[in-house]
């Protein structure tokens, strides 16, 4: 189980068909249906996506983890092998990814293009720039945010409190000299000098609409509702009355077509926006889903972070919203992650450790009960990892039967999808059965705070959600402006159940502080903020940026 060659050199040795044959033969998408980006890449024309509507339903496959750790899970790369699994086995399928931002890429979570043998490419494409969706998503942006300046400067006669100016402006880069600014500074001709900073392209509400939006109308419809600023006596100021929203979605309109990629086995893969998981829902657009799943038999997905946050939000902002579900979920872990769980500590994960493994399964078990408290049919995938032994792997298949769900090996990262055989004959077995029937957590009628505490006390296990008076106010008054059948979106670590990264497994015995809620008005979903939550990453004292490099014969190395 050892990769000689790293994710980069893996991906650039492999042969790539030309796209417009992949979209031919694997998904019967004519050439005069796609819009090219070179050879490999394209956007699935939007006239196209409409003309499926009346097409059935493929089946949708959740991934998710349990609570990342350092010594890593590997979602994106199950993702990957399993859609080839799926389709070595004899089914037809396609995945759904998120697109990566430059500033991990040159920071230090590595690509999101996944890994070993399960990746999709070109990687160093998706990882870099790909179809230009985020340079869109960040125009869009900053155009709202210059409409804004400008309104001031000519006389504001909206009455914007300039000291109430919640829009800021994105860039698609970790740069943390900019999280605070203060901009219009050099006299009269520039403005007004305010107070005001930039977070990540992916932490936009413009990255958060795109992804949630049925089509242009839907979306141009909620770029308009952003709320952008209030006046002095706090009245909201929305995109729309800028008359914002159209130019915006000018700019994101050939944005909004699904872009496909394929796998290194030549799987077709859609990659669609990429909304951050805490601040927002953490997964690819409704319309690479809505769309894929009118194209094949089985569709897997991801979502980010481990399944208390991302299927939590997947289940019950973007399912509820798109009006999907997912068919079966598959639960990723490592043994080593488990591990980390029962307290080891990175250095000594090589060693067989029994004990520590079973104390860490309580977190693996936590996350199964969730995904079955939505009525969902789960299957654990382990990803293999070379230090894996016989007896652990057992152990975690052993204590999974207990719980009544299968655990299987998947060795898709040496071996592709051939290596994930076993999960996606499971995982289709589970379907056939159809023993799922999706229920949400909360109905859309339940007071905001009641919405919280039930992902607190059902999801996390807290004993309670607490909050100040002024948070619960807010939510009051939102609910009295008509927000009330919102969706909440929870911004905490993803490291543990709790709000304490260090508590890993199975915590109890804590409660959820919010500290903060916002209103996304465009997105339609309250952000509950239990933590500190970083909307503008800095990079580490060695990038990624440091190792990456163009070497003589052109080609980009280093790239992970
Ligand atoms: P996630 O989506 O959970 O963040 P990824 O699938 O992107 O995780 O994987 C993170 C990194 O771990 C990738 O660089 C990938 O190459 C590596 N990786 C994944 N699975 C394995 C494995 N079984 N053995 C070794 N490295 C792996
Ligand atoms: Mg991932």
């Amino acid at each position: 189980h050892q990769n000689p060659k790293s994710d980069i050199e893996i991906s650039q040795a492999a042969v790539k068909r030309p796209i417009l044959d992949v979209a031919k033969e694997r998904l019967g998408i004519a050439a005069e249906n796609l819009d090219p980006y070179g050879h490999y890449k394209a956007k699935v024309s939007m006239d196209y996506v409409k003309s499926l509507k009346d097409k059935k339903n493929g089946k949708l496959i959740l991934v998710t983890a349990i609570s990342p750790t350092p010594a890593g899970e590997g979602k994106t790369t199950t993702t990957v092998g399993l859609t080839d699994a799926l389709n070595h086995i004899g089914k037809k399928a396609m995945l759904c990814l998120r697109e990566p931002s430059l500033g991990p890429s040159f920071g230090m979570k590595g690509g999101a293009a996944g890994g070993g043998y399960a990746q999709v490419i070109p990687m160093e494409d998706i990882n870099l720039h790909f179809t230009g969706d985020f340079h869109a998503i960040t125009s869009a942006h900053n155009l709202l945010s210059a409409l804004i300046d400008n309104h001031i400067y000519w006389g504001n006669a909206l009455g914007i409190d300039s000291r109430r100016v919640a829009w800021r402006r994105v860039i698609d880069m970790n740069d943390r000299a900019l999280r605070e600014i203060v901009c219009s500074l050099g006299g009269v001709a520039n403005g007004y000098p305010r107070e005001a900073g930039f977070d990540i392209t992916v932490a936009s509400e413009v990255m958060a609409i795109f992804c949630l939006a049925k089509d242009l109308d839907d979306l141009k419809e909620r770029l308009g509702n952003i709320i952008v600023a209030y006046t002095r006596d706090r009245k909201p100021i929305r995109a729309k009355d800028l008359n914002a929203n159209g130019a915006m979605t000018a700019l994101l309109k050939e944005a909004i077509a699904p872009n496909l990629v394929q796998t290194l086995e030549g799987t077709p893969a859609f990659i669609h926006g990429g909304p951050f998981a805490n601040i927002a829902h953490g997964c690819n657009s409704v319309v690479a889903t809505t769309t894929a799943l009118k194209l094949a038999d089985y569709v897997v997905t991801e979502a980010g972070f481990g399944a208390d946050l991302g299927a939590e939000k997947f289940i019950d902002i973007k399912c509820r919203k798109a009006g999907i579900a997912p068919d079966c979920v598959v639960v990723v872990a490592t043994i080593r992650a488990l591990k980390m769980h029962g307290g080891v500590k990175k250095e000594d994960l090589k060693k067989e450790d029994l004990k520590a493994l079973e104390a860490g399964m309580s977190n693996l078990k936590r996350h199964i009960e969730n995904i079955q408290k939505f009525g969902l049919p789960a299957v654990v995938s382990i990803n293999r990892f070379s230090a894996d032994t016989d007896a652990e792997i057992a152990l975690v298949k052993d204590k999974c039967k207990s719980l009544g769900v299968e655990a299987l090996m998947a060795d898709h990262w040496a071996m592709g999808g051939e290596g994930a055989a076993d999960v996606a004959k499971a995982v289709v077995k589970v379907i056939d059965e159809k023993k799922g029937a999706l229920q949400p957590l909360y109905p859309d009628d339940m007071p905001l705070f009641e919405k919280v505490r039930t992902i607190a006390k059902e999801i996390y296990r807290a004993d309670d959600a607490t909050a100040d008076k002024s948070v619960k106010d807010q939510l009051k008054a939102w609910e009295d402006m008509g927000f009330g059948k919102l969706p909440v979106c929870i911004a905490k670590t993803q490291y543990s159940f709790s709000t304490n990264p260090d508590a890993k497994g199975a915590p109890t015995g804590f409660n959820i502080p919010v500290r903060e809620v916002r209103l996304s008005a465009g997105a339609e979903f309250i952000v509950a903020i239990c933590g500190e939550i970083m909307t503008m990453p800095g990079l580490p004292k060695v990038p990624s940026a440091d190792s990456i490099d163009v070497n003589a014969e052109g080609k980009i190395v280093g790239l992970f």
